[in-house]
């Protein structure tokens, strides 16, 4: 639901036009039943912080308390500290980026660097070019700028060139103007799948011919399971890409630190849009996080986080394999997240009730499509629950999956649908579906 269109609103006419584009994240709806304790919650993308050790965190907190509490309590600039910035450099030096701190724009969580890029980029109409499926946080943000977000095909092996081609050539021919094209390369929300080195090249090609920014959102690339991940487009494209990073997931999202590394023609924008919209970015919080990195073995830490997901995807891997082992689902080598296809009749988003009756959540395919695809698809995030319940849920979620079956064979025997439930398959001539 919009949020103009609700015409019991007394202020329903007094909305902007931009805010038909603000909907209710499907996430974030989900939210509150799936923090119920006897939901297993496959949903939401939080961060295991519990595998941070809390003494790591509040010696950070009382050293900077007692060594700058003043500054740290204060107002400051617009484009974040002059030692997180050398810090932020460090770490990705280890994605192969070489840049300058002078680049560097420290932003509130790597959404607020989004979301300055869109204001400073997009005017209404204007084309952004994302995966299918995308990022849920970013699309809300480009229809948030009344953007048109156009999806373009994904395999194992990221966004296929060759498809992203051909958009573009045809969206051109539509007269359309083109400003950004947004990629997660890394471990991607919500496919799991990582974009290949030569891709990245090809992508960055196309990009460059036809003048379009890219949007390098990176927030999980550290997070591998087995290879690390090809490094960052970045490397190899300075003024072409904005880079973007975050704390949230190698450290802690509460902190709320992010940041974009821009091309220095864009950057001063940037720290001038951010300027606008905060003032300046929390001192305490880029205080804490670099007193951290200096003092605490950061990088042993990753690991920590690293072993611990790697066990949780290899759950869900497996739980899959023993409860779903008709279905289609992708194996990422990072990050949170696995990629389920369902039998191509059943609705993700029509079978959440009963999902959340049989005490386990997801979130719907369709909340990363602008356009209403990913209807039959599934996000399933292993970065929370502990392995034992990853593998509740994924029984769970085949009970759900086998009592819509059923209900679709029930229709069947009245309408022209035939259910082939010992292979999860529903078996329909294209003519007579939607009969
Ligand atoms: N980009 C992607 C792909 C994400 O998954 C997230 C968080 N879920 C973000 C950006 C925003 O992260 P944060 O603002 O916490 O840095």
């Amino acid at each position: 639901m919009t949020t103009r269109g609700n015409n019991l609103d007394p202020w329903y006419d007094s909305y902007a036009e931009r805010t038909a584009g603000l909907s209710v994240s499907e996430v974030r709806a989900l939210f509150a039943v799936a923090s119920r304790p006897e939901v297993v919650s496959l949903a939401g993308g939080m961060p295991y912080v519990s595998a941070l050790p809390r003494e790591l965190v509040t010696g950070a907190v009382e050293r900077v308390m007692r060594d700058s509490g003043p500054a740290a309590l204060q107002y400051g600039g617009g484009q974040g500290t002059p030692e997180i910035r050398e810090h932020i450099l460090e770490i990705m030096a280890l994605e192969g980026i070489r840049g300058s701190v002078d680049d560097i724009v420290v932003t509130t969580g790597s959404q607020q660097a989004l979301d300055l890029v869109a204001k400073l980029f997009l005017d209404p109409g204007d084309v952004v070019l994302a995966e299918a499926p995308s990022y849920v946080g970013a699309i809300g943000i480009f229809r948030a700028y009344q953007a048109d977000v156009q999806h373009v095909a994904m395999d194992d092996d990221g966004i296929i060139p060759a498809a992203l081609d051909e958009r573009i050539r045809s969206l051109r021919s539509e007269g359309k103007r083109m400003k950004l094209l947004y990629l997660v390369p890394n471990f991607q929300n919500p496919a799991g799948v990582t974009l290949t080195w030569q891709r990245r090249l090809e992508v960055l090609e196309l990009a460059k011919a036809n003048g379009i920014l890219v949007i390098e959102d990176n927030p999980y690339g550290l997070l591998h399971f087995d290879q690390p991940a090809p490094h960052a487009m970045r490397s190899v494209e300075e003024d072409g890409v904005v880079y973007l990073g975050s704390f949230s997931k190698t450290f802690a999202p509460g902190f709320r630190v992010g940041w974009a590394l821009a091309p220095h023609a864009i950057r001063e924008k940037l720290v001038l849009a951010a300027e606008s919209a905060i003032l300046s970015h929390s001192s305490f919080s880029q205080m804490v996080i670099s007193e951290y990195l200096r003092a605490a073995d950061w990088k042993g830490q990753i690991d920590t986080f690293r072993g611990v997901y790697r066990e949780r995807r290899d759950a869900m891997l497996t739980a899959l394999d023993d409860y779903l082992p008709d279905l289609t689902w992708t194996t990422p080598n990072g990050g949170f997240y696995v990629w389920l296809t369902l039998p191509e009749h059943l609705d993700s988003k029509s079978m959440l009730p009963r999902a959340v009756k049989e005490l386990v959540a997801y979130t719907p395919g369709t909340a990363f499509f602008a356009d209403g695809g990913g209807r039959n698809n599934i996000r399933l995030s292993f970065c929370y629950p502990k392995p034992e319940f990853i593998r509740e849920g994924i029984r769970r979620l085949s009970n759900v999956i086998d009592g819509e079956l059923e209900l679709l064979s029930a229709f069947a025997q009245t309408g022209p649908l035939a259910v082939d439930r010992s292979r999860r398959r529903v078996v329909a001539p294209p003519s007579s579906i939607g009969g």
